[in-house]
């Protein structure tokens, strides 16, 4: 159901997943629901769940595949759900990672879920990555100072002139988005002249 992104771990974004604070935005938390959810991907369809929700937990209901597998096998997991208070009141859900990782039970609160194997797991249990983590340090510098020049209104592009100020915005925020967007270009400019150089040093020698 997952794959492993590009030379490097399998990421969460690449892996079907429920979230908790979702379900329960759309009221589906109550005892005695059914719903399900489906996966596409590429437009495809590529997974899908049914869920009935009893006191205090969902079960899930699915067919899963292993990996070089080739027969399909039905699992139903359940997953207690726990409640948490608020700060500013009310409160709030998580899911309990119910499964067995290296031989201890987990039992870690989770917003998220993933499947990455057979089951519903957190992302621990699976090691799985953020895709912002599997960046090179020099794409990240970039993606950080594109995501600084969008919140100021600005585009991608680093080639066009920084973003002025916002109206609304004080001058010490603006100041202080600057100068962290600047140091990110700056330090992926530097890694890329490093990779630049390493890249021509090793053609000479070759
Ligand atoms: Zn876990």
């Amino acid at each position: 159901m997952a794959r492993p992104a590009r030379g490097g771990r399998t990421t969460c974004e690449s892996c079907i997943s429920i979230d908790v604070r979702r379900w329960h935005r759309e009221g589906r938390l109550h005892a005695d629901q059914y719903f399900s959810c489906s996966w596409t991907r590429g437009g495809e369809p590529s997974g899908r769940i049914n869920v009935r929700t009893e006191c205090g937990e969902a079960v899930l209901s699915y067919r899963a595949q292993n990996w070089g597998a080739s027969e399909w096998k039905s699992i139903e997991q359940r997953v207690p759900i726990a409640w948490t208070a608020c700060h500013l009141g009310g409160r709030r859900p998580w899911f309990i990672c119910a499964v067995y990782c290296n031989g201890r039970y987990c039992g870690r609160r989770a917003a998220v879920l993933y499947c990455a194997g057979e089951l519903f797991a957190c992302r621990r249990c699976y090691g799985l990555a953020y895709e912002s983590q599997q960046e090179t340090p020099m794409r990240r510098g970039v993606s950080q100072a594109q995501k600084i020049r969008m919140r100021l209104g600005g585009s991608v592009s680093l080639f066009e002139p920084f973003p002025e100020k916002p109206i609304r915005m004080h001058w010490r925020t603006y100041l202080r988005l600057r100068a962290r967007a600047e140091a990110a270009e700056h330090t992926s400019n530097w890694l890329t002249m490093q990779w630049v150089n390493r890249l021509k040093r090793r053609r000479e020698l070759a």
